[in-house]
């Protein structure tokens, strides 16, 4: 019997021996530690979804509504005939194996079907069955499957195991995307009822209150009141941090994670301080009060649905553009969704530093500036005052969160401001940095306590390049651009290597930055003792 909380000398014993069962058998064993709950039959009916109901991965019965089947093969000719992707991503695959060892859930489990390739064939062989004449004719010979009650569960079992991170796809000749497989197989799922709980909760409560936690109007006008206060006894200087201001220059959309979670709430008082030292006249929406999407890990529709707010907001405040915090799934969907999704937004302009003028062309489309690019221009033109020693307490590494380094292309500018902010730096080795970054293991909904092992396992990549860098330079601090890195990796970290916090990029820049007319700091934006420098008021 495995045991149901191991620890990390037993975790770390992986057998990457095949069990000898064939790739076809579909039955899987839902063991505590590798799954997620199913969803609460009232966020389904929240969102409209179909068949809510009690029900549990590891009961026999999933009690699927009567013409399932029919469905599901229903719902692939209609995404095979919408998305080109789709179908060309069934049919081109050579089974190079390029991709097999490149996922961090197959690295940490070992369980071949966690290896890219075989995670699309548990679909494609489907395919092959009911849209290929081949897989028609020849079935198994032709690597077809017959589509069961037991292939739906390896399909849930298996495609909650991918963070839809998109790291196999960087090493796929034919460019297989591996993540829209993944979110194809979950669109399915959820068309019968097959959905987990963390992914529908956020997504519903976002759709009640336009954020993941389902926080009312009142309750944010508190948490941003709650913050401008303690920026104000940290630093001696009171920000003004409007909501629902119409004709503010700028819209501010962050995770709603930052004014909640930790260590996220230390960067969103990095932001606050970054932002008035400027002088940017921005202003934040209490129903776009979140710029995260769990309509990504749900399907296209719901994405569409989730995101709609941000423009609407934009246009009923009448701001010039858009401004977005640390986010990592939220730049996936504002980067290759919204424009066409929601767009066109030809009520914006395209956007220009208030502060530098710089005018941002590769944002003509979406009207949206990532907040690590708009910082990185002012630190360019020397409109920042930095005293990098306040964050000498911390050696720091960078770890690029999975969409914005793979979907968005943001490597270059935190890295830039880290360099600025911090006096010690060092980079993980180069094949998990970059486009070639390691997911944190509980991406796309998977952050959940039930699913600690297989996060611990899909997160084992990660911590083993943290724990280089943190024996070899002594590095403390791991910095990243995402709100659910944020409150996955500190339990990963503790867990493989003691000793690492985790922080923000802007609550690195909030530490160091100079505010005119400040008091003399004593901490740092976490409360901690800060020694203060000459720099600082000279
Ligand atoms: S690398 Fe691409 S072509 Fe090769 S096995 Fe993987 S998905 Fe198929
Ligand atoms: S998208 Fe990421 S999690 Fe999914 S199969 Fe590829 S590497 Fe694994």
């Amino acid at each position: 019997m495995p045991n149901p909380n191991p620890k990390p000398e037993e975790l770390v014993q992986i057998d990457y021996q095949p069990s000898g069962k064939g790739w076809a058998d579909p039955t899987v064993e839902f063991r505590k530690g590798t799954f997620c709950y199913s969803a609460l039959p009232k966020n389904l009916n929240y969102l409209g979804l179909p068949n809510p109901r009690e029900w549990q991965p590891f009961d026999a019965d999933w009690k699927l509504p009567a013409d399932w089947k029919r469905t599901i093969l229903n719902g692939m000719k209609e995404r095979l005939e919408k998305f080109r992707s789709f179908r060309l991503f069934m049919d081109i695959c050579v089974r190079c194996g390029a991709c097999a060892d490149k996922c961090h859930f197959y690295i940490g489990s070992g369980d071949p079907k966690n290896m890219p390739v075989m995670r699309a064939e548990l679909i494609r062989s489907v395919y092959r069955r009911y849209f290929t004449a081949a897989g028609r004719l020849l079935g198994p010979l032709a690597g077809a499957r017959e589509l069961t009650e037991d292939v739906i569960k390896e399909w849930f079992y298996y495609f909650y195991q991918c963070t839809e991170c998109r790291r196999c796809s960087v090493f796929c000749p034919y460019g297989i995307d591996t993540a829209e497989i993944t979110m194809i197989g979950r669109e399915l799922l959820n068309l019968i009822g097959c959905n987990i709980n963390w992914v529908l909760e956020p997504a519903a409560n976002c759709f009640r209150t336009g954020n993941h936690l389902g926080i009312q109007p009142h309750g944010f006008k508190d948490s941003l009141d709650f913050a401008v206060d303690e920026l104000e006894e940290l630093t001696g200087i009171r920000v003004d941090a409007s909501i629902n201001r119409k004709g503010a220059e700028i819209l501010l959309v962050v995770p709603s994670a930052d004014y909640f979670g930790t260590p996220h709430y230390y960067t969103f008082l990095g932001y606050l301080a970054l932002l008035h030292e400027v002088g940017v006249d921005y202003t934040f929406s209490a129903f776009a009060s979140e710029g995260g999407n769990f309509g990504l890990f749900t399907s296209h529709e719901m994405i569409k649905r989730l995101n709609a707010k941000i423009y609407a907001e934009a246009k009923r405040l009448g701001v010039k553009w858009i401004l977005g915090g640390e986010c990592g799934h939220m730049w996936r969907v504002l980067h290759q969704y919204m424009d066409t999704m929601n767009g066109p937004a030809d009520f914006l302009e395209v956007p220009v530093s208030p502060v530098t003028g710089t005018r941002f062309e590769h944002a003509r489309s979406t009207k949206m500036v990532h907040i690590c690019e708009f910082t990185a221009d002012l630190i360019h033109h020397a409109k920042l005052n930095l005293d990098p020693s306040r964050n000498d307490r911390w050696n720091v590494t960078f770890h690029d969160s999975c969409n914005p380094a793979r979907a968005m292309g943001l490597l270059e500018e935190p890295r830039y401001i880290l360099r600025s902010v911090c006096n010690r730096f060092h980079e993980m080795p180069e094949n998990t940095i970059r486009e070639q970054t390691f997911c944190c293991g509980s991406g796309s909904g998977l952050g959940t306590d039930e699913n600690f092992e297989m996060r611990m396992r899909g997160g084992l990549p990660r911590a083993n390049a943290v724990r280089y860098v943190h024996d070899k330079y002594g590095v403390n601090l791991l910095a990243c651009v995402c709100a659910i890195d944020k409150a996955t990796l500190p339990p990963l970290l503790e867990y493989w290597v003691p000793g690492v916090e985790v922080a923000g990029v802007h609550e690195l820049v909030g530490n160091a930055l100079i505010m005119k007319g400040g008091k003399q700091r004593t901490t740092d934006l976490r409360g901690e003792p800060l020694v203060e420098t000459e720099a600082a008021h000279a």
